[in-house]
């Protein structure tokens, strides 16, 4: 796994160099808009921590900061009203790892998509390999 780099962009979101419109914030996480979305509601939940992936975060965070960002992604989906338990229709988390789920921002984000029929998620078939 290659080494955190500092002058990724949500590095720069989270030392506040990038301005970003928080939908959610707390100790450990910070939720904002995805520039571009992919559907009515594109969030993205990132950890302030230094973590490039999912599999970074899962083997390195504190459990306070796991616990943290499970309970952010929750609170950031209630406030964007796509909770059911609060009349929405429900979402869905994207997170993607590594090259071949084409990361490009190399620091953890979840994806919070909702808003819309999002479509099975098996119309998202991996492509062969040329
Ligand atoms: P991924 O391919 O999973 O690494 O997704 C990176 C996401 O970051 C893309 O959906 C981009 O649109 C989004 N993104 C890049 N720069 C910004 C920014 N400054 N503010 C918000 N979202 C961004």
């Amino acid at each position: 796994m290659t080494a955190y780099d500092e002058s990724n962009v949500f590095a720069r979101i989270l030392r506040g160099e990038i301005p970003s419109r928080p939908v959610h914030e707390d100790e450990h996480s910070l939720a904002f808009p995805d520039i571009n979305p992919l559907g009515p509601t594109h969030i993205l939940v990132i950890p302030k921590g230094r973590y490039v992936s999912f599999e970074d975060f899962a083997e390195k965070a504190s459990e306070a900061e796991i616990v943290g960002f499970v309970r952010a992604i929750a609170a950031t989906a209630k406030k964007a009203g796509l909770t059911q338990a609060d009349g929405g229709q429900g979402f869905r988390l994207v997170a993607n790892a590594g090259p071949a789920a084409h990361q490009e921002v190399p620091h953890l984000h979840m994806h919070l998509l909702g808003g819309g029929d999002l479509g099975p998620v098996g119309a998202q078939k991996p492509r062969d390999k040329a």
